[in-house]
């Protein structure tokens, strides 16, 4: 039976999953509160009901190369969050850290036309990263960078604008795994993204 510690937790999650406009599909994998009392949820927070039907594709991203770039930082924002975890869960308070730091620096950024990726979209690649239909690819400048396996454009890095170290497609990723950053570290920098 689960005590009633962890399913207030569990509410509180959803909460902040809710506010944060994840889909509610979602929100039930990661907190096990149900559909109907997320979607009363969502309806009191939002004021309209949440959208349903099926995910996006993540490969939407990879038509453009600075939506690519998006993708780019928050996939390596959430692996220098989650660590290894990254390809075996998807470890949705590292998403959220890097979600948040990906929303940061968009803040400092000007000139950008497009809406920001939202959290649901966040989500799905980091799905797709943990699925390897995401890689992100070494630069020879050290950059990494995120490749989609159905990418159209030319996939070359956003600093330099070499192409990766490895360009075949890989049926594991071709990323070293970076270390976990704990999370009582606190606020996130712009040096470590964590
Ligand atoms: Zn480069």
């Amino acid at each position: 039976m689960v005590n009633k510690c962890e399913q207030h937790r569990k509410l509180a999650l959803a909460i902040r999953l809710i506010k944060r406009n994840l889909r509610t599909s979602i929100v039930a994998v990661h907190t096990n509160v149900s559909a109907t009392q997320l979607r009363t949820l969502y309806h009191e927070i939002h004021g309209h009901a949440s959208v349903s039907g099926m995910f996006p594709e993540s490969d939407r991203l990879f038509t453009t190369h600075q939506r690519a770039l998006e993708a780019s930082i928050i996939l390596t924002a959430y692996l220098n969050c989650a660590g290894a975890d990254a390809l075996r869960r998807i470890d949705i308070e590292a998403l959220l850290r890097a979600h948040d730091f990906y929303m940061d620096v968009r803040r400092e950024c000007t000139g950008l036309t497009q809406s920001a990726i939202d959290l649901t979209m966040a989500w799905i690649l980091a799905r797709d990263l943990r699925s390897c239909v995401v890689d992100l690819r070494t630069c020879p400048c050290g950059i990494r960078f995120a490749v989609h396996e159905q990418q159209r454009i030319q996939p070359h890095c956003p600093v330099c604008g070499l192409p990766p170290l490895s360009t075949g497609k890989a049926p594991t990723h071709s990323f070293p795994l970076p270390v976990p950053v704990p999370a009582d570290l606190g606020t996130p920098t712009t040096d470590r993204f964590c």
